[in-house]
């Protein structure tokens, strides 16, 4: 697909505490955001945002792969393979921390606005490139999750080979780990969990998105999070915008957190309006208070405008388009720093 010229006006995050947004269509049809005195700037499609910062080379290794030419099932697909395939990253693919048992489980998913479309594969071991299987599961089957050996031996018939996927440094860790049980350590590590949520917008003004994590450390054997499931992980909704999560999936599953926050943008909200909204949603009616839930939104509408929100201080997330990346700071909603991370979060 070739790039477009055509531009989105993009306001910056934390423009929302400026007040009042109007929009305008602009002679494109396509709505351009003004506000009284934020720096705006001009964006160019295909645009991709992600979580964390290292989701920067996700997003510029998509833009990239639109440029010569790839969809952009290709783009969300080959971007999030950078981050399943960097063995320092301790939540994501090849390095991500094992379960209990000393096992990598990978959850992903992948979603096309155009045509609704989904594949998700859950508790997959063995497998280098969950996404690629999720899409495959989206592409050549009639369901849209496959999880645990079933997800495995799918992936193994469509001639995926396998690939070990705990690292001797993982595994060193994961038996100190074990050693330490029955002491004061918990049974999982709430501490050290991440994933990548990436969404995309191109010149048409399509959405897609992707996800995919190793998930909570040491989690329980056949734990699924948020990421795989449709709605709580990741949404896509062709017509308003696209959300994608991280953090303490628990707490976003129990909510259909990025189908909340799509819901919020359909009603009028900005994307970190949304993703605020729906983060205050979420505290109401949960038992943990605001600081301990840590879960963290990202958003972007179908007008190229995004942003994000979290619990805590210190959440991160990156974008791409063919002018420039970058990593940006997203709103906090309670003065609690975000814990400490899989490694990445830096
Ligand atoms: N949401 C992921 C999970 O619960 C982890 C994370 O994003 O931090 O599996």
């Amino acid at each position: 697909m070739p790039v477009s010229r055509r531009r989105f006006i993009q306001g910056s995050t934390g423009l929302t505490a400026m007040g009042a947004f109007h929009f305008l269509p602009n002679r494109e049809g396509f709505a351009m955001e003004q506000t009284g005195r934020a720096t705006q700037r001009v964006v160019d499609a295909p645009l991709f945002i992600a979580t964390w910062p290292f989701g920067k080379a996700s997003c510029e290794q998509a833009v990239k792969v639109v440029q010569r030419g790839g969809s952009m099932v290709d783009a969300i697909e080959q971007g999030i393979w950078v981050t399943e395939a960097d063995v320092s990253n301790a939540s994501v693919g090849i390095g991500g921390i094992p379960n209990a048992d000393g096992q990598v489980e990978l959850d992903a998913c992948i979603m096309t606005g155009p045509d609704h479309n989904a594949g998700s594969v859950g508790g997959l071991q063995d497998v280098l490139h969950p996404i690629s299987v999720a899409r495959l599961v989206m592409e050549k089957t009639p369901h849209v999750m496959l999880v645990g050996e079933g997800a495995k031996q799918f992936a193994m018939e469509q001639g995926v080979s396998p690939t070990d996927l705990l690292t001797a440094d993982q595994k060193k860790r994961w038996e100190a780990w074990k050693k330490q049980q029955g002491a004061e350590k918990p049974e999982i590590d709430e501490d050290h969990h991440d994933t990548i949520a990436m969404l995309g917008l191109d010149a048409q003004g399509n959405l897609y998105g992707g996800c995919s994590t190793s998930g909570w450390g040491y989690k329980m054997p056949g734990r699924i999070g948020d990421s795989p499931i449709i709605g709580s992980g990741l949404y896509v909704d062709n017509q308003v915008g696209a959300a994608g999560a991280t953090g303490l999936g628990e707490n976003v599953m129990r909510h259909c957190g990025s189908f909340l926050v799509v819901e919020m943008m359909r009603q009028g909200a900005t994307p970190t309006e949304a993703c605020e909204q729906a983060v205050g949603r979420i505290a109401e009616l949960d038992p943990k208070n605001l600081g301990n839930l840590d879960i963290n939104f990202i958003a972007l509408n179908k007008q190229g405008v995004y942003g994000a929100a979290g619990t805590s201080q210190g959440f991160k997330y990156s974008m791409a388009d063919p002018r420039q990346s970058q990593v940006l700071e997203a709103k906090a909603l309670s003065e609690k720093s975000i814990g400490p991370e899989g490694g990445n979060r830096k």
